[in-house]
């Protein structure tokens, strides 16, 4: 096996270095990943420019990147579903097992989860990345690598819409148009909603949203007033929608969330903004409109691969930047910019389309 284990390691702020790493050893549970692409989150970029999220702060150098898909190179002794060669996604977060919330089944809110790129953990922005073989799924020969890396963002997707209850006939709207509102908005589709509408500050994330399937969108603008764009998306959408789905993280929009939602409806927040935020919780109780938090996903990667493998989502479109991982700091500096009307941009540690 190759020596070179090239990986992004991130020292603190404005402070990401490409250097020579050793190959994990694994232990019987894991396998070995040669890491083939990563694509970059927000929080990524958080992290590059903030050195911290909340309470995670960067305080000692970590691998950054965990979207991401790779081809086993080795399987540990007791690993039965997986074998070299086979091309798997990398669900990031491996939790304790044994904590009342796994085994609950909300392994996401377990406290001693270890997600990658979440300090102190390191990511897979890398050539050869150990991980728990039962958080790697193996992909169809027809899905490719990239789409791959994508289930993350698409598992997020998933959730929020599971948490929401979006299903046959829901009437759907999306703050954000980001990759996580547009994927929001993949996923929604999927499960059958008949209007989605989605809101962004940026026409040419809407255009986007528009190609991809949304029935309507609204442009927003910084300082609107959310009661009055409620009334809006009400005129526009022929209808209060029943699922909101909060995908900025801004105080306008989480208000704007629960004004708009229908008596009845969910609200369901995935952005993260401020600790604290201003919403008209007397508004939402008087009219029972709850509202429910999504923190990544749980048990999402399996449906999340199966409507990628399926053809009913595209994920592809989504992707509009490749970079090598020798160009790590090109491919921050487009996706921290939104450079080229950039969305989701993808680091290849393989050349592109190596393993498809
Ligand atoms: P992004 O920044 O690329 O997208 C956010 C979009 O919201 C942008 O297109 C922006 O123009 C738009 N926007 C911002 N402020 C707005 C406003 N006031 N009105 C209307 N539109 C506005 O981010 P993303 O990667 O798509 O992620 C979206 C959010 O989801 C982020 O806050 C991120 O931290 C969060 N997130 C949460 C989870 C979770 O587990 N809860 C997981 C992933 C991402
Ligand atoms: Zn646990």
């Amino acid at each position: 096996m190759a020596k070179d284990n090239l990986t992004a390691v991130l020292y603190g702020i404005e402070d990401m270095r490409l250097e020579q790493r050793p190959i994990p050893e694994i232990s019987d549970n894991e396998v070995l990943l040669a890491m083939d692409c990563v694509s970059i989150c927000g929080s990524d970029v958080h992290y590059l420019v903030n050195g911290r999220i909340g309470d995670f702060i960067v305080t000692k150098p970590m691998i950054i990147g965990h979207e991401a898909a790779g081809v086993v190179a080795k399987v540990g002794a007791k690993v039965k579903h997986l074998k070299v060669g086979d091309r798997c996604a990398i669900e990031p977060g491996v939790p304790c097992y044994i904590c009342d919330f796994c085994k609950g089944g909300s392994y996401n809110l377990c406290p001693e989860m270890k997600f990658c790129a979440t300090p102190p953990y390191d990511g897979n922005l890398t050539r050869y990345y150990k991980h728990a073989a039962d958080f790697c799924f193996k992909l169809p020969d027809h899905v490719t690598m990239e789409e791959g890396a994508l289930l993350e963002p698409l598992s997020v997707g998933v959730h929020a819409c599971r948490r929401a209850g979006v299903g046959l006939g829901s009437n759907v709207l999306i703050l954000g148009a980001g990759p996580i509102g547009l994927v929001t908005l993949l996923v929604a589709q999927s499960m059958g909603a008949s209007k989605i509408m989605i809101t962004d500050l940026v026409q040419q994330r809407l255009d986007v949203a528009k190609e991809l399937g949304a029935t309507h969108t609204l442009l927003m603008k910084r300082d609107d007033i959310p009661e009055e764009v409620a009334k809006q998306v009400e005129s526009l959408m022929g209808v209060q929608p029943d699922k909101t789905i909060e995908c900025c993280g801004a105080e306008t929009t989480t208000r704007l969330g629960i004004f708009a939602t229908r008596s009845g409806g969910c609200c369901v927040i995935v952005g993260m903004g401020a600790p604290e935020v201003k919403v008209p919780l007397i508004n939402a109780l008087a009219r029972e409109v709850d509202i429910r938090g999504v923190f990544r996903y749980c048990n999402d990667y399996s449906a999340a691969l199966a409507l990628v493998a399926s053809g009913r989502v595209n994920v592809k479109r989504l992707v509009t930047h490749h970079f090598d991982i020798t160009e790590t700091d090109k491919a921050f500096e487009t996706a921290r910019k939104g450079l080229g009307g950039a969305i989701k941009v993808m680091i290849h540690v393989q050349p592109k389309d190596t393993n498809n």
